[in-house]
């Protein structure tokens, strides 16, 4: 992956910087199923969590560490001895950890904030990274609010953390203020001046808070950058992080001005958003690219039209490019066990006989309640079905879903 120019890391923070947005807390269980999907999507990097904030998030580290195998498993971590010999201990059963510290350097930061001279700053971000090499190879510095760093000073901690083995420099638009030019300027001009620069991988993380967050990272990959910081979705602080999803489809669609590549089997994009919006009833608004329920809806005359005629007319993306159904089939209390199973067949969803009764019953059940039962509870039923058979013990998903059906 490091010997292609044009391969593009995807590293997942949904269970950290999403999962910290009010309204999206999950639960561990929650937490390693929805880490079990990113893996099955192809995500590079899982950042799993934060082991210093809480109990709860060493522990969900630990058991993603324990149980996902084939993506780099990230923990976070301040600059300080007891967030990294924490984060070093909840990645301990990992089979590829990498440990993710972080300090501001603007200096707004460190002077309001931080309460940090700049050569504190850079002599605690050293101590950091020597003490996180100790644990692991794989070692990433964030330079938070990097984008309103002074660039000389910026470049001077750069260095100093790839000198000290840092593999992956992060350079976070924290709070979500740059434009696109502007951004790829931006990692243009750091890579070009920064000595030892072709040792580390660079990487982008950007916030929505002006709408611009995929816009700004396409422009860092342009500029350079070559591992993306994103969540499904486009959950997290404030107004988001990056989507994931539009960022993968974006390079897709559009090959021909961004010639990169990811790991990422977009058809399981789809189902890994509604997973999410099934672990955290959250659900996304109905015209979000990629994965809103109208993404692929056409209604107008006209567009139905020119869609009967030659689809290409208004889709630049067939649905099933990112597994969104094509077919819309309204599942309720008439519905019978075919209607279930076809939509079933429709999702990817393998189900025996005996789980097909089961999610019959469970869809007229909710149908009683409700105008329509949805994709998503389609997947938790199945979800909590099959995790109650496992030794771990019965899924703590609430009932009350909201339902997220086409036909809704
Ligand atoms: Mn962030």
């Amino acid at each position: 992956m490091a010997d292609d120019p044009a391969r593009v890391v995807i590293f997942d923070t949904t269970l950290r910087d999403g999962e910290q947005a009010p309204g999206f807390t999950m639960d561990v269980l929650a937490k390693a199923s929805l880490a079990r999907a990113l893996d099955a999507l192809g995500v590079d990097v899982i950042e799993a969590g934060f082991p210093i904030a809480s109990p709860a998030d060493a522990e969900a580290v630990q058991h993603i560490a324990r149980e996902v195998r084939r993506p780099t498993i990230a923990a976070l971590a301040r600059c300080r001895r007891q967030d990294i010999e924490e984060a070093a201990r909840a990645l301990a059963p990992a089979a590829r950890p990498r440990i993710h510290t972080f300090l501001a350097t603007s200096d707004l930061h460190l002077a309001a904030k931080l309460h940090m001279t700049r050569d504190q700053c850079l002599e605690a971000i050293v101590d950091a990274i020597r003490l996180a090499r100790h644990f692991t190879d794989d070692v990433e510095f964030s330079a938070e609010d990097a984008t309103r760093s002074d660039p000389e000073f910026l470049c001077r901690v750069i260095e100093a953390v790839i000198r000290e083995g840092c593999t992956t420099v992060n350079l976070p638009d924290t709070v979500g203020y740059g434009t696109p030019d502007e951004t790829r300027d931006f990692f243009a001009a750091i890579r070009a001046r920064v000595f030892n620069a072709d040792r580390a991988v660079f990487s982008t993380h950007c916030h929505d808070d002006l709408g611009l967050a995929v816009a700004n990272s396409l422009a860092a990959i342009q500029g350079g950058a070559r591992q993306v910081e994103c969540t499904i979705n486009g959950i997290g602080e404030r107004a988001g992080n990056a989507a994931l999803e539009e960022i993968v489809m974006a390079l897709r669609v559009r090959r021909n001005r961004l010639p990169y590549d990811t790991g990422i089997k977009a058809e399981a994009l789809y189902e890994t958003s509604q997973l999410l919006t099934s672990l955290t009833q959250e659900a996304v608004q109905a015209n979000k690219a990629i994965v809103g329920r109208n993404a692929f809806a056409h209604e107008a005359g006209i567009h139905q039209d020119g869609m009967l005629k030659d689809p290409r007319t208004y889709e630049i993306m067939r649905p099933q490019d990112v597994g969104q159904p094509a077919a819309q089939l309204v599942l309720g209390r008439h519905s019978g066990r075919h209607a279930v199973q076809q939509r079933c067949n429709a999702l990817g969803l393998r189900v025996s006989q005996t789980e097909l009764e089961h999610v019959y019953r469970e869809v007229i059940t909710l149908g009683e309640r409700r105008k329509a039962v949805g994709d998503g509870d389609l997947r938790r039923i199945l979800d909590r079905l099959r995790t109650a058979a496992e030794p771990v013990g019965a899924a703590s998903a609430p009932v009350e879903t909201i339902g997220y059906g086409h036909g809704v």
